[in-house]
This record gives C-alpha cells, sequence and structure tokens, in this order.
C-alpha cells in the first residue's frame, strides 16, 4: 500500500516528508492507521547514523499507538477499529528457545526490528512509525487496557518496557532500593514503574534541576552525580540501579553506589563506555549488566500494570513538522519527559 511518512536521507539531513510503499498484508497481518508516535533518543541516534548500521533513506518511530484498519484473514486477535500498539519489534523466528520463553527481543535469529530491520520473508528494510500506516503481525501488536489514555500511552512501548524489564529481572519490591541514571524518557518511565512497584527510588542526575520534577514523578531523592561527597555518602546503598546515559560515560562514580551483589544495568548507551575499574566489582561482589526492550507477553503485562496503577508517561505533544527541532531539544535534555507526534498532522506536513 502506498503511504506518507518524514524520513531521513543521509546522516546530516533533517527528517523531511516521504512517501513510500508498505508491504501488501499477509493472512496474519493487521494494518493500522497510527494516531501517536513517541520520540525516543533511539530514533536521533538512528536518524544521525551514531550506531553505523543505518541504512538511508530511514523512517525512526517504535512508540506506536494506531487503529486498525484492515486485518488478514488469518487474524483472530484483532479487528478493524481497535485501538492497538507496536514497540520495537515487528517479527521474531517464534521457534527458538528464547521465543518460546516469550523473549522475543532476544530471539537467536535475532528480532525484527520496526524500523532498521528485514522483513523475514520479503527482505524489505523495515520503516518505522514516523509514517501513516503500518503493516504488523498479530503477534507483535499489543492490546490497550481499559481506561489507557492513548493520546498518552505511545512511550510506553519503548521508554516503558525497557525500564519495566529489568525491574522484573531483578526482581524489585516494596523496599527494593533502586536508583535511576538520567531523568529523561526512559528514566521518567522507571521512576514511576519503580515507585509504582512499591520501590525507595532515587534519581542520579547531572543538577538539581530536576529535583522538583524527581518527586512529583515519584522519586523519593535525587541525587547530584558531579557532588562527590553526596555520592560517597550514597555508598552501598541500592539493589538496582538503571543507566539510561544515552552517550559514552564513566561508571566508576556509580559502582560504588551498589550494595554486596547489587546490579547496574545498562540500558542506555549502546557502544563504548569509559574503562570501568574492576576493584568496586570484585570486592563489593557488584555486577554490570545489559537489558534490551522486553518481550511481547511482557509488554503487555506492562500496559496492564499501568492501567490498573494509573501510570502515564508525561508527554509534550509536537506536530510532525516539528520532529527536527524536537530532536534538538532532546540532545539538550528539554524535554519533560517524551515528545508524542500526533499523527494526524502528518499530512499537513506534505
Ligand atoms: P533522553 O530522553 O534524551 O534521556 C537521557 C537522559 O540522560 C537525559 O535526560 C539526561 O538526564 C541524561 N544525559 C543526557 N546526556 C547526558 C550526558 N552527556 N551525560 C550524562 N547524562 C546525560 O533519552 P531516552 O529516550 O531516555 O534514551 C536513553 C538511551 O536509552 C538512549 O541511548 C537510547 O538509545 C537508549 N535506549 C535503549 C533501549 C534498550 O532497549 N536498551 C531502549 C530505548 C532506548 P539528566 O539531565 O537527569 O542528567
Ligand atoms: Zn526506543
Amino acid at each position: 500500500m502506498k503511504t506518507l511518512g518524514f524520513a531521513c536521507t543521509s546522516a546530516d539531513a533533517p527528517l523531511a516528508p516521504f512517501s513510500f510503499e508498505r508491504r501488501a498484508p499477509r493472512p496474519d497481518d493487521v494494518v493500522m492507521e497510527i494516531l501517536y508516535c513517541g520520540v525516543c533518543h533511539s530514533d536521533l541516534h538512528w536518524s544521525r547514523n551514531d550506531w553505523g548500521w543505518t541504512i538511508f533513506p530511514a523512517i525512526p518511530g517504535h512508540e506506536i499507538i494506531g487503529r486498525v484498519i484492515e486485518i488478514g484473514s488469518a487474524v483472530t486477535q484483532y479487528t478493524v477499529g481497535d485501538h492497538v500498539a507496536v514497540g520495537c519489534m515487528v517479527d521474531s523466528c517464534q521457534q527458538c528457545d528464547q521465543c518460546r520463553k516469550g523473549q522475543e527481543q532476544l530471539c537467536r535469529e535475532g528480532n525484527t526490528g520496526t524500523y532498521g530491520g528485514f522483513d523475514r520473508y520479503t527482505k524489505e528494510y523495515t520503516l518505522g512509525g514516523y509514517s501513516k500506516n503500518l503493516v504488523v503481525r498479530q503477534e507483535f501488536c499489543l492490546r490497550i487496557p481499559e481506561g489507557l489514555d492513548i493520546a498518552r500511552a505511545a512511550p510506553l512501548l519503548c521508554a516503558g518496557i525497557t525500564t519495566y524489564s529489568p525491574l522484573k529481572t531483578w526482581d524489585v519490591r516494596p523496599g527494593s532500593r533502586v536508583g535511576v541514571i538520567g531523568l529523561g524518557g526512559l528514566g521518567h518511565m522507571a521512576v514511576k514503574l519503580a515507585a509504582g512497584m512499591g520501590a525507595h527510588v532515587t534519581v542520579l542526575s547531572r543538577s538539581a534541576d530536576k529535583a522538583d520534577d524527581a518527586r512529583a514523578l515519584g522519586a523519593h531523592a535525587l541525587l547530584v552525580s558531579s557532588d562527590k561527597a553526596a555520592m560517597e555518602a550514597a555508598a552501598d546503598s541500592f539493589d538496582l540501579i538503571i543507566d539510561t546515559v544515552p552517550v559514552k560515560h564513566d561508571l566508576n562514580p556509580y559502582m560504588p553506589l551498589l550494595d554486596v551483589d547489587g546490579t547496574l544495568v545498562i540500558v542506555g548507551q549502546i557502544g563504548p563506555l569509559a574503562e570501568p575499574s574492576t576493584v568496586p566489582l570484585v570486592l563489593g561482589r557488584r555486577r554490570i549488566a545489559g537489558s534490551p526492550i522486553g518481550g511481547i507477553a511482557e509488554t503487555q503485562e506492562m500496559l496492564d500494570f499501568c492501567a490498573v496503577n494509573n501510570i502515564l508517561p508525561d508527554v509534550e505533544m509536537i506536530r510532525m513538522d516539528e520532529i527536527n527541532h524536537a530532536f534538538e531539544r532532546m540532545e539538550k535534555s528539554d524535554v519533560r519527559y517524551r515528545f508524542v507526534i500526533d499523527m494526524a498532522s502528518l499530512e499537513l506536513a506534505q
């Protein structure tokens, strides 16, 4: 089907209107009209080719809320008119041990990214949610629970699941001591979700500017990471630290903050880090880990958890033609706390 989007044609070109063809729907596919799409820092990395594997023209966007406009003959889970959501994956092998465990994000054959992947059958390059329509197999659609505000929910599909998953993996529960490095899109969801699970939550930020916000989001404290005395006083005081910093940085100031057997899980920077010392790791039996998004069943569980606990991202709604300015603002951490594109504005921007 012919459709419209906003694409970048090179790493230094702004995003601009782009007409393209979505693949023909297969029997198990859902065709959606995209209503809202969140703006993840990964979209910015992708557009600028920060990871080195972007193929242009590229369309970012993997925090997608839409309405079903057509279903294939084998679709049983959704019907025309349903509101559905899609996150960072649109397919996986569905056969391997990880897929069978519901961890499609860890598929042995590699999951198919909503953008930057290759369709498993046609080998076409996948293009993301900054567009009018999406074709996706039903297993990779999420149900939007009753009562969840669709105009605010989009960021749950990446920022939400990427922080929910490590909170579950490391068994966060009432009384767990959780730190969150970087109060941005992922960070503010980590705070809301960890607080929703009953954890004691501390934001680790570069300045005190977001202290009031941190408390309003549900954090119990904010620690300024450049304040050496405060950092020293916080030694051995966390069970889990979620690190959302989007660039190369130094873990050494953070490692001593973990208690024995504590884990610092990296969900931000994908690439090199400043060299970490093993001293706090070895002597304190501390761990550094990583975590990618989450599985489909876990994403549905997270959406349901958010609906039950009334957890929603803090969003600033933008028009499609404001995306380049939004990227500039995101780079300066000038967003409270996630941009969401109202996709109804796409046609006006053509
Ligand atoms: P974001 O909204 O821009 O937030 C990042 C936060 O990190 C900022 O608000 C800022 O917090 C802090 N920060 C920014 N620049 C920094 C610097 N130079 N040094 C130290 N701290 C800095 O980004 P996001 O959308 O949350 O994404 C964060 C990262 O996660 C990105 O790299 C993205 O690609 C990655 N990501 C990974 C996954 C995954 O599956 N693992 C999924 C989605 C996104 P303060 O102002 O509070 O310091
Ligand atoms: Zn993302």
